[in-house]
C-alpha cells in the first residue's frame, strides 16, 4: 500500500465522532525514505531482559505508534533510541548512522528528541525557563527567540502562561510544556512517551491534535508510545505491538485497528 492510499484509508475509516476532533493524518506523498531503523535490539536491566531482538522502521514524515501493555518495554525502547540506555546488542540507524553508542546530547544534536513519560518538567521554574532549558545546546540567542515564537505559535497557552511556575500548570498544560521544551531543540524526529497519561479527556484531544499538527504542518517525524491504543491508532500511519519485550504485530494502523487480537487486547473488544 502506498502512502497516498494509506492516508486516504485512514481518513475514510476513522470512527464517527473522532473526525471532528482530530484532524486527518497526512495523506500526501510526504512520507519519505527510512529515517529510523532499529535492528534486532536487545536491552537488559542486569539479569532482566526487557527487549528481545526488536526491529522497527520509521519513515520520514510518518507518525508511528508503539502500543503494548504495562511492562511490555515501550519506555525502554524510547530510552534506548535516545541514548539514555545502552543496548546489549543490535543497531539503531538514524539517518543511516548507527547511534546506539552515542550519548544523549549527541543524539539531540542530530535532531532526535524525546518527551519523557511523566513529563519531567522543572516544577519550580517558570514556563519560559523550562522552554529555554530545551534549547540548552543552542548558543545563538536569536535562534532561541525564533524557536520560542515557533513553540508559542503551536501552544498559545504556553505564551499566556510563560511567567507561571510550571508546577502549578494543569496536567495537560504540563504535557504541552514538555512537548514545547522538546521542540526547542528543533527536532526532525520526536519521540513521545505516553502523552495522554494522567490528563483530562478534553486536553488529551488537544494534545493529540497538536501531535498531528506538529507532524503535518511542521514536518516532524513522530514515534508515539501510548497505552491509549484507540487514539494512537487513529493518528498514526503505522503501528507496532510490543508484548513482553517482543514485537508481535506490525502494519498500517488501519489494519491493526481491525485486527481481532488488537481489538480484544487493546481496544476494549
Ligand atoms: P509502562 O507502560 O508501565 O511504562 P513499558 O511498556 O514502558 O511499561 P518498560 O518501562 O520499558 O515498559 O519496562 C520493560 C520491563 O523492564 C519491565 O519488565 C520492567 O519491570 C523492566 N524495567 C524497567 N526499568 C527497569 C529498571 N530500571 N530496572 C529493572 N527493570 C526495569
Amino acid at each position: 500500500m502506498d502512502a497516498n492510499q494509506d492516508g486516504k484509508q485512514n481518513r475514510e475509516q476513522r470512527p464517527e465522532g473522532v473526525k471532528a476532533v482530530i484532524p486527518a493524518i497526512p495523506a500526501a506523498g510526504r512520507i519519505g525514505s527510512t529515517l529510523l531503523e532499529v535492528k534486532n535490539l536487545c536491552v537488559s536491566y542486569g539479569a532482566i531482559t526487557a527487549l528481545q531482538e526488536i526491529s522497527l522502521t520509521v519513515r520520514a514524515g510518518e507518525i508511528v505508534t508503539l502500543i503494548g501493555s504495562n511492562g511490555a518495554g515501550k519506555t525502554t525502547t524510547l530510552k534506548t533510541i535516545s541514548g539514555v540506555l545502552k543496548p546489549r546488542s543490535g543497531q539503531i540507524l538514524y539517518a543511516s548512522e548507527n547511534i546506539a553508542a552515542l550519548p544523549p546530547h549527541r543524539i539531540v544534536q542530530r535532531r532526535l528528541s524525546q518527551v519523557p513519560e511523566g513529563r519531567m518538567i522543572f516544577a519550580n521554574l517558570t514556563v519560559l525557563e523550562n522552554l529555554k532549558m530545551g534549547a540548552y545546546l543552542q548558543r545563538d540567542k536569536a535562534l532561541i527567540t525564533r524557536e520560542l515564537e515557533y513553540v508559542f505559535e503551536i501552544f498559545p497557552r504556553l505564551k499566556e502562561r510563560s511567567k507561571q511556575v510550571a508546577g502549578t500548570l494543569s496536567g495537560g498544560e504540563q504535557q504541552m510544556l514538555a512537548i514545547g521544551r522538546a521542540l526547542m531543540s528543533k527536532p526532525r524526529f520526536l519521540m513521545l512517551d505516553e502523552p495522554s497519561l494522567g490528563i483530562a479527556p478534553l486536553l488529551v484531544k488537544t494534545i493529540f491534535e497538536k501531535i498531528v499538527e506538529i507532524n503535518q504542518q511542521h514536518g516532524i517525524t513522530i514515534l508515539l508510545v501510548e497505552q491509549n491504543a484507540n487514539l494512537a491508532l487513529q493518528i498514526a500511519h503505522s503501528a507496532y505491538v510490543l508484548e513482553t519485550g517482543r514485537i508481535t504485530l506490525q502494519g498500517p494502523s488501519v489494519e491493526l485497528r481491525n485486527n481481532p487480537q488488537v481489538k480484544s487486547a487493546y481496544l476494549g473488544g
